[in-house]
């Protein structure tokens, strides 16, 4: 067994009692959910490692907060507390709320991108492309060749590459580049963070070729831990201090503050120009509601505020990602092969090298997902060939290099018994996974499949 020297930084003032299901209960919940774990029910399920979005445990000052909610249709006071926050710790100084990340996500692309427009970053997030297809945009990733494989060890597999990025300006010329979207603590390479070093540099690239730099900023704090530990400059400062420096080099910032910020519903975009949020305040009262509440109740405002408080403590963010770390090393010990580093959010399992003889279209993550809840009501994601979805052009399948299964660790909910039955329950699914069968569709919905798609067994 792992030891670890320090303990979380906070004690339990409320429970969730959590249920134990019988593994006939599983088959039945599983078969019924077609093998998709988003289609579960939450009841039915034990240990909830699907996500960390919107599933944070919020604090006892998060939840005073709340009573101190002004439902003002304009001019709530929490939006007021909310955008003074925001320009402290993370520098922008106008925001729009929005009902969540992706709320940020469809404004800023109607905003920014025209049709035949190109739209590079550093690995796709699936709602991010999808809007930015909508808006008639190609998303082209240029994210460093070292994140797409499992395997290497670099310590920011966040990188953006330079060659990438210039050969397409060469192609398309930058005149069709209207922005560059960066996502700190890199989702789908596994929570991989970037450097301040890189980022700077892309600053100055942005400047040269006047392109803006968007901050998808859902995972900030989590990136800034990893460059106070692996980027000797930063190692004396503050997560506080990287945050802002972070922030502060870029233009315009995309937040789900689900993800980070420890609240159950909300987000913002959140930018330094006037003019584009003047464009930002038309297109929010369409889409999300008024500029001063788009989508969010003033207690939900209010409560957001205090999580950006609290995410950026050192004590908190060290607990956080130490206990990602700590479940990542006992599957490491027992040599379970996952994404390395081990990531910020959540410990990916290599679903290729655990299923071999799964072909990438018979959906070997997502087969393992559902033969991890089967064994111990385990809750995980499938992030590979089903997430990845179809080209928008050829309708192919798209087949990512990652074929992986998310184990997305809760922020405060969770203690490191948890994390114990897990890692058990995922060695013992690799102890017996020639057993596990691919899968084919029964349904397959056109875009984000993998949230309602249904599956059966081959
Ligand atoms: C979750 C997420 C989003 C979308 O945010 P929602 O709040 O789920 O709409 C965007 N980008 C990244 C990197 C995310 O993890």
């Amino acid at each position: 067994m792992a030891t670890r020297s320090w303990a979380e930084p906070y004690k339990i003032k409320a429970v969730e009692l959590i249920k134990l299901t019988t593994p006939e209960q599983r088959k039945e919940a599983i078969r019924e959910a077609g093998y998709n774990t988003f289609l579960l029910r939450s009841e039915d399920v034990y240990i909830d490692l699907l996500t960390d979005s919107g599933v944070g445990a919020m604090s006892d000052r998060q939840w005073a907060g709340m009573m101190t909610g002004d439902e003002a249709y304009a001019g709530s006071r929490n939006f007021y507390r909310m955008q003074e926050t925001i320009e402290t710790y993370y520098s922008y100084k106008y925001t729009v709320p929005t009902h969540q990340g992706r709320g940020a996500e469809h404004i800023l692309s109607k905003m920014l991108i025209s049709d035949g427009d190109y739209v590079p970053g550093n690995m796709y997030f699936t709602t991010t492309r999808l809007h930015q297809e909508l808006a008639g945009g190609t998303f082209v990733d240029v994210i460093v060749d070292e994140a797409h494989d499992p395997v290497s060890d670099h310590p920011f597999k966040g990188n953006v590459d330079f060659a990438k990025l210039n050969a397409l300006v060469e192609k398309v010329g930058a005149d069709h580049i209207p922005y560059i979207c960066v996502a700190t603590c890199v989702n789908m390479a596994g929570g991989q963070p970037i450097s301040l070093a890189n980022l700077h540099e892309l600053r100055s690239w942005c400047d040269q070729h006047k392109v803006l730099l968007v901050h998808d900023m859902t995972r900030v704090a989590e990136n800034a831990y990893f460059i106070q530990q692996r980027e000797e400059q930063y190692k004396e400062k503050s997560i506080r201090e990287i945050v802002f420096e972070i922030c502060s080099i870029t233009d315009i910032a995309t937040m789900s503050s689900k993800k980070d910020a420890m609240v159950n519903i909300g987000g913002f975009l959140a930018m330094n120009d006037p003019a584009l949020y003047e464009q930002a305040c038309a297109l929010v009262v369409v889409y999300e509601g008024l500029h001063t509440y788009g989508g969010m109740a003033g207690r939900d405002m209010e409560a957001l505020a205090i999580g950006i408080t609290e995410s950026v403590d050192d004590d908190h963010i060290r607990a956080r990602v130490g206990q990602v770390e700590y479940l990542g090393e006992q599957l490491q010990r027992a040599g379970i092969p996952i994404v390395t580093p081990i990531g910020g959010h959540a410990v990916f399992l290599d679903a290729r090298r655990l299923l071999p003889h799964i072909p990438q279209d018979r959906f070997p993550a997502q087969a393992l997902a559902a033969a991890l809840y089967l064994e111990s009501g385990v809750r995980s994601m499938e992030r590979g060939v089903v997430s990845a979805g179809r080209d928008k052009t050829t309708g192919e399948n798209h087949m990512p290099e990652l074929e992986l299964v998310r184990l997305t660790i809760p922020r405060r909910v969770y203690t490191q018994a948890h994390m114990d039955v897990t890692a058990e329950s995922v060695i013992q699914v690799a102890e017996r996974a020639e057993e596990i069968q691919g899968l084919r569709f029964t349904y397959e919905p056109e875009v984000l499949r993998f949230f309602q798609a249904r599956f059966e067994p081959v």
